[in-house]
């Protein structure tokens, strides 16, 4: 941990660099959790990783030597100058300054998917402001990638691993079974970071899965629905699904017929029960 912490010292005092709260910006200083996230993610020299948010690039520096290729996105311009200047030697490296948010990855991959390059994998200390938008893009535009290995919050980790049904359940929960096979690995203290973040973290690898675990006539009105189930936790499914487009009486109806309890909520419903009231609504 010394070293690394060494490093992020010399590096931030170097550039003058505070750490940007606004941008989630954590730098990782322990080296057995990048050693970690490097060997769960199995990076060989036929992929090509995506980094997202490579800040000082500790973890990129890592990926550069196990990697085909790595291609990085990171928001802030200063962190550019120093990543430039730290890889400038790699061939396999390039920086791409830009929200990952706005990025049009499919494309991305498609031009950097060639020559020795078979897998496409994801490996990221990810800011947490945007945890969630970050993974919903990245399952849901059904990237050719094979698999996202990530840091993220420990709470969002559990969620993100619960099966769906479960208390722990939130409307991503669904999202990522139904695309993905999600493995908790290990939780990370808030001292393997400068600054320290305020919760815990925990690394996840989420391997995307070849087909569903079950099919689904209408993936978009599917989600959707699930989405407004968990918009409002406290209400019941009935009522959180009550909009201009479906009535009280006819979720009620679909309910009876599947044989649902009418008072139940979101989270209590597997995603085959999701399934049902979708195809029936
Ligand atoms: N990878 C570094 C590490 O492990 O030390 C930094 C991780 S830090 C938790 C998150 C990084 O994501 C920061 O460098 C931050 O500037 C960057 N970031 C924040 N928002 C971003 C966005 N919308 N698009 C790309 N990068 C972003």
């Amino acid at each position: 941990m010394q070293n690394e912490y060494n490093n992020t010292k010399i590096l931030m005092k170097k550039y003058g660099i505070t750490a940007n709260k606004k941008l989630g910006q954590n730098f990782l200083i322990d080296e057995n959790v990048v050693k970690t996230i490097i060997e769960e993610a199995e990076v060989t020299k036929q992929d090509l990783v995506i980094e997202i948010g490579p800040g000082l690039g500790t973890l990129t520096q890592k990926l550069i030597e196990k990697a085909g290729k790595v291609i990085a996105i990171e928001i802030d311009k200063r962190m550019i100058k120093i990543l430039e200047d730290r890889f400038v030697e790699a061939k396999n490296f390039e920086i791409i300054n830009k929200d990952v948010l706005k990025i049009n990855l499919e494309q991305l991959i498609k031009q950097n998917k060639k020559e020795n390059i078979q897998k496409v994998k994801i490996v990221a200390n990810l800011p947490y402001y945007i945890t969630t938008p970050i993974i919903m893009k990245l399952l849901e535009e059904k990237l050719d990638i094979v698999s996202i290995t990530v840091m993220i919050q420990k709470e969002v980790a559990q969620r993100l691993s619960a099966i769906p049904g479960n208390k722990k359940s939130g409307a991503i929960t669904y999202a990522v079974y139904y695309y993905s096979e999600a493995k908790q690995i290990l939780t990370v203290p808030s001292n393997s970071f400068i600054p320290e973040p305020e919760v815990q973290s925990e690394v996840i690898k989420l391997q995307i899965r070849n087909r569903p675990p079950i099919q689904i006539e209408d993936e978009k009105k599917f989600f959707k629905l699930i989405k407004l189930a968990f918009s409002q936790r406290r209400k019941t499914l009935v009522n959180a699904l009550t909009t201009e487009e479906y009535t009280k009486q006819k979720i009620k109806q679909v309910l009876n017929e599947l044989k649902i309890n009418t008072k139940v909520r979101g989270e209590a419903l597997t995603m085959e029960q999701f399934a049902e009231i979708s195809k029936n609504l």
